[in-house]
């Protein structure tokens, strides 16, 4: 049941990179992080094992195609992996392209800044590469590594 004043069962169709009926990409769109995604369930669940081991499954493996795409179109020095949710507790994972002079490395975003603000060159049409990128990679039930997923029936 999506939960109205939850902001992520909320869906903003201008940001998705890529979805189905289980989960979605979206583009974060911050600047000292070219290539910044979010990987959100669309249902509204708390933690990972609330989940079936089938699904924690299947969004891991989203989770892992948008780290292969982000390396793939970004070149990032390090990829971060995030889930924490302590102030939206709706399942989903930060996937954070991060570079050696980006503003907080080595220390996690969410720090205090250790430097200004970088610039890096990186193609004007990030967003559009990785999003074709994603729909052209593993993560669709076209490329057969994922079944169509059958969302649960809810009275
Ligand atoms: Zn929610």
């Amino acid at each position: 049941m999506p939960d109205t004043h939850c902001p992520l069962c909320q869906v903003d169709a201008a940001e998705i990179l890529w979805s189905d009926a289980f989960c979605r990409v979206i583009w974060v769109g911050d600047a000292d992080y070219p290539g910044f995604c979010r990987v959100i369930l669309n249902a509204h669940v708390k933690e990972m094992t609330d989940l079936p081991p089938a699904e924690r499954q299947r969004l891991m493996g989203v989770v892992f195609a948008v780290e292969a795409a982000l390396r793939e179109v970004a070149r990032p020095d390090k990829i971060n992996l995030a889930s924490l949710g302590n102030l939206v507790p709706h399942v989903h994972w930060h996937v954070i392209p991060r570079w050696a002079d980006d503003p907080n490395f080595p220390d996690s975003i969410w720090s205090a800044a250790r430097r200004e603000k970088t610039t890096r060159a990186l193609p004007g049409d990030l967003q559009a590469t990785l999003a074709a990128r994603l729909a052209a990679t593993a993560i669709g039930p076209r490329a057969g590594l994922l079944p169509p997923f059958t969302p649960p029936h809810t009275p």
